[in-house]
């Protein structure tokens, strides 16, 4: 298993506790206090045993109707499979449709768990590169190239992970198109689907007319859950059973008191969801603007909460300069080869960090590239 960038950049962190840390992935506010005073309850009240495999009716019923409502997909309780976090669900959907020697289609960048997930289980990665100008989405073309009769799946990712691009309705329906007359299934990662900034999240699922979109979605970033690892796997009715006699010899069930917590997070305000939302707009705002003022180029994301930028002008590699970064001025951030190969002039940031730290890291970031 190739060790991902990340965590090379992290151990080295680990040796300087006064670093600033804009290599992490998760929300920097706390998990709502309703959340954690329904999972207490559930301990308190004795719901610590194993739960039904694919996770309490209660929450599965609960996630359909969204979905349903969501999606414009009508979705019933028995397809949704809830995961240890969205990395169990998508490993159990790949599980699910390929054996090995199968081909998956994705784009570069990409969330690097893919790569690894797909090495572990014998399926062979077809990345697409994608950039700026299509906004990281993979043009019709492209996806004609890379399908052969091996191909089970696209796995797409919006909004994204490094990139914050946001899929577009037009070209979500075009690749879902794309699928059915391939008849290939689409696994849709969105666990970002409720931080978007200006254009909201379209599902893959609301393109699906029959039954070949496997979407993944998490309470981690969603509700600032990161650590309680509940996701879920909303799949068609074949699949969805597949995922579910997958994850019985694997993990089994959830940790029960965590699910409770889940259904709180979905009865309760949604406030908070749409106060960080806020939040990671405001500072991406003041990141592009900080990094734009220095002739610096960045992606503007359209959700998630990262920002990919441009570091040619330090002529170094990705690695030399994340290393760099951190060894002269106490900044970690993500190389972009990390994200497959071929983004090696780029490093990612996250905004979900405190804000005064983010600015006084970016102002290093700028001062290292320009050094
Ligand atoms: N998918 C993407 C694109 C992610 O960035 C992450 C976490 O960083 C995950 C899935 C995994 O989320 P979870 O915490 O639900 O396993």
């Amino acid at each position: 298993m190739p060790r991902s960038g990340i965590r090379v950049i992290m151990d080295r962190a680990f040796r300087m506790p006064d670093c600033i840390r804009l290599e992490v992935g998760e929300p920097n506010f706390p998990t709502p206090p309703h959340v954690v005073d329904a999972a207490t309850q559930a301990a308190r009240d004795g719901r610590t045993r194993y739960t039904e495999n694919p996770g309490i009716p209660e929450l599965r019923t609960r996630i359909a109707e969204h979905f349903t409502r969501d999606t414009g997909r009508p979705t019933d309780a028995s397809q949704v499979t809830i995961t240890t976090g969205a990395v169990a669900a998508l490993y159990t959907a790949l599980m699910s449709i390929t054996n090995p020697g199968d081909e998956v289609i994705l784009t570069s960048p990409a969330w690097p768990n893919y790569l690894m997930q797909m090495k572990l289980l014998g399926i062979r990665p077809v990345a697409i590169p994608t950039t700026a100008e299509t906004d990281y989405a993979p043009s019709i073309s492209q996806l004609e190239s890379a399908i052969s009769g091996k191909t089970k799946a696209i796995l797409l990712n919006t909004p994204s992970n490094p990139t914050g691009a946001v899929i577009s309705n037009t070209t979500m329906a075009e690749i879902v198109d794309f699928a059915r007359q391939a008849d290939i299934y689409v696994v849709s990662d969105e666990v970002y689907d409720r931080m978007t900034f200006e254009n909201p999240h379209v599902s893959a699922a609301s393109h699906d007319t029959d039954g070949r979109v496997v979407c993944i979605h998490s309470f981690s970033k969603t509700y600032a859950m990161t650590g309680w690892r509940v996701g879920y796997a909303v799949a068609p009715p074949e699949i969805a059973q597949l995922i579910i006699n997958c994850q019985e010899p694997t993990v089994s069930c959830v940790n029960a008191p965590a699910q409770y917590g889940a259904i709180a997070a979905l009865d309760g305000p949604q406030d908070v969801v749409l106060q960080m939302r806020d939040a990671y707009r405001a500072r991406r705002d003041e990141v592009l603007r900080l990094l734009s003022s220095s002739g610096i180029d960045a992606h503007k994301p359209g959700g998630a909460f990262y920002i990919w930028v441009d570091i040619t002008d330090s002529g170094r590699s990705d690695m030399d300069f994340a290393m760099d970064l951190i060894d002269k001025r106490q900044v970690t951030v993500v190389p972009g080869s990390t994200f497959g190969p071929g983004n090696e002039g780029r490093i990612r940031i996250s905004l979900a960090t405190a804000t005064t730290d983010l600015y006084e890291g970016v102002s290093r970031l700028v001062e290292e590239i320009k050094s």
